[in-house]
């Protein structure tokens, strides 16, 4: 085979394009990926959002956050106290740009090991299955091969009357390198982004107000999780004023004017930095050339099948960039699908049973349905939660806050959702996505032997209360 010849070129090096790239490559094909991300330092950097500017980043930061935090809010009540407690900042900083250089490197070297071969440029998809790679230095050439996936991920969406100018108004890139701890951080959406990073910087010692335009919080989470975690929050200092339309954000030399209208009228709001995370879009601009017969939907998203196929021979699109929810996990299950497919395997997504995570404090996390879809879909539905206030580990962690809600069918009792707000949650779904793939019902959640005393005792006694048999709580 010529050298610019593959039997898979993947345009994005984000996490769909390169765990595609290695699914490939591991089942024997010949695999090129394309990748334009630049790092800090402007150069190449593999791993896309998520690695350089997303999932890994802020998970550092909230992690150095939450330490912080609770030196002056959960050792107290152990009895031990610090005095003079402070922050580097530059450390700080430093201490996240080195997880994301070591993770961004290792896709790098994962590449080599599997014989991926990496192209660093923009690709764009031409007609007949070409790529054409634009190197950094503006040099093109062409690369072939019979099948293309287009993995170009998502960009956050700009307000024409808050644009970025990196400085006082700022996306969730910006917010992960502030060098300094504003005084005033405004966020424009309680949406994940704007919960995630707002914490850190309030935990930090940022005065943090969220503008949410809708009037519900976070309507995409069941209802009695979404209740506790404002409640919380609310106790952490997040001020989150929901039902605010923002109109005007005004740079003012070193802050900016935030104008706004809710049920009371129209506010103003000034902040040191404004943090906009009103959502992303899918990034397919430039991508595909005259004529490809690859279609994008209203929204600019590539348009594809349950398979990720895009209804052109060879061509396919994973990730942000086409449809479904905006998360890593699930644009990684699209790149090993899309491989084994490509390579004569029954590759296949489960989209009924994605797990979605909001990494705060409490973390808030749930997989399938929530009780409002139940109710839309008319669903005979059955529930039963628990508390963390009852379970000994979660007590003894000074954790007591938050519970598990799982949702059955009323008939035949098979998991329909599971709901959860509490201390280390975004571990614990993993349980409930296990038992939903197998199509589990509550009651095989409640007849698993959980180990004591561990914070799974919640799924195993929440599960346990669909029948009203729950064994620490009354029912
Ligand atoms: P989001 O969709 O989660 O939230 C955006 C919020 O902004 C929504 O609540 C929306 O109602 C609100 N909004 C929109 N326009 C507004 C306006 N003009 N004024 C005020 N509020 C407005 O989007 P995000 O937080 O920007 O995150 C982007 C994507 O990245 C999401 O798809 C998210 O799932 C993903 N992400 C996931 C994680 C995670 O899995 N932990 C972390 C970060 C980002």
């Amino acid at each position: 085979m010529a050298d610019n010849q593959f039997d898979v070129i993947i345009i994005g090096g984000g996490p769909a394009g390169y765990v595609c790239a290695i699914r490939a490559a591991q089942l024997g094909l010949k695999t090129a990926c394309v990748d334009a991300f630049k790092g800090k330092d402007g150069k190449q950097a593999l791993g896309g959002t998520c690695l350089n500017v997303g999932c890994i980043p802020s998970k550092a930061l909230l992690d150095s956050s939450k330490q912080f935090w609770g030196l002056t809010h959960n050792l107290p009540a152990h009895g031990i106290s610090v005095d003079g407690v402070k922050v580097d900042m530059a450390t700080l900083i430093s201490r996240k740009d080195k997880i994301v250089k070591q993770f961004t490197g290792g896709v790098g070297m994962l590449f080599k090991s599997n014989q991926v071969t990496p192209f660093f440029g923009t690709g764009k998809l031409l007609k007949g299955n070409q790529v054409e790679v634009t190197g950094f230095d503006g040099s093109k050439h062409l690369l072939v091969a019979p099948n293309v996936i287009i993995a170009t991920g998502s960009i956050p969406v700009e307000l024409p009357f808050a644009k970025f100018n990196g400085k006082t108004i700022i996306d969730n890139a910006g917010a992960l390198d502030i060098d300094k701890v504003p005084k005033r951080l405004g966020v424009i959406g309680a949406g994940v982004i704007g919960l995630e990073l707002g914490s850190v910087w309030r935990r930090l010692g940022a005065e943090v107000t969220i503008l949410e335009a809708l009037p519900d919080f976070l309507g995409i989470a069941d209802a009695d999780i979404a209740k506790v975690a404002a409640r919380e929050f609310k106790k952490q200092g997040l001020d989150i004023h929901l039902g605010a339309k923002v109109s005007k954000a005004d740079v003012r030399k070193n802050a900016v004017e935030v104008t706004y209208a809710d049920k009371d009228g129209e506010h103003t709001l000034t902040v040191d930095k404004l943090l906009v995370a009103v959502g992303r879009r899918a990034w397919t601009k430039d991508v595909l050339g005259d004529a490809t017969g690859v279609k994008l939907d209203p929204r600019g998203r590539v348009e594809v099948d349950e398979h990720c196929w895009t209804g052109v021979d060879g061509v396919w699109a994973i990730g942000d960039c086409v449809r479904g929810p905006m998360l890593a996990h699930k644009g990684e299950e699209e790149g090993v699908m899309v491989a084994e497919l490509i390579a004569g395997k029954a590759g296949e997504v489960n989209y009924d049973v994605i797990p979605s995570v909001v990494y705060t404090e409490p973390e808030i996390a749930w997989a399938g349905k929530t009780e409002q879809q139940c109710k839309d879909e008319g669903i005979a539905y059955k529930t039963g939660t628990f508390p963390f206030a009852a379970n000994g580990r979660a007590v003894a962690m000074n954790e007591p806050v938050g519970l598990v809600k799982v949702i059955a069918n009323a008939e035949t009792d098979r998991i329909l959702g599971v709901h959860m707000v509490g201390p280390v949650v975004s571990e614990l779904i993993a349980e409930a996505v296990v038992a939903m793939e197998f199509k589990g019902s509550s009651e095989d959640l409640a007849r698993i032997v959980h180990a004591h005393p561990t914070l799974s005792e919640v799924v195993h006694e929440a599960a346990l209360s669909v029948d009203k048999r729950a064994l620490n709580k009354a029912n």
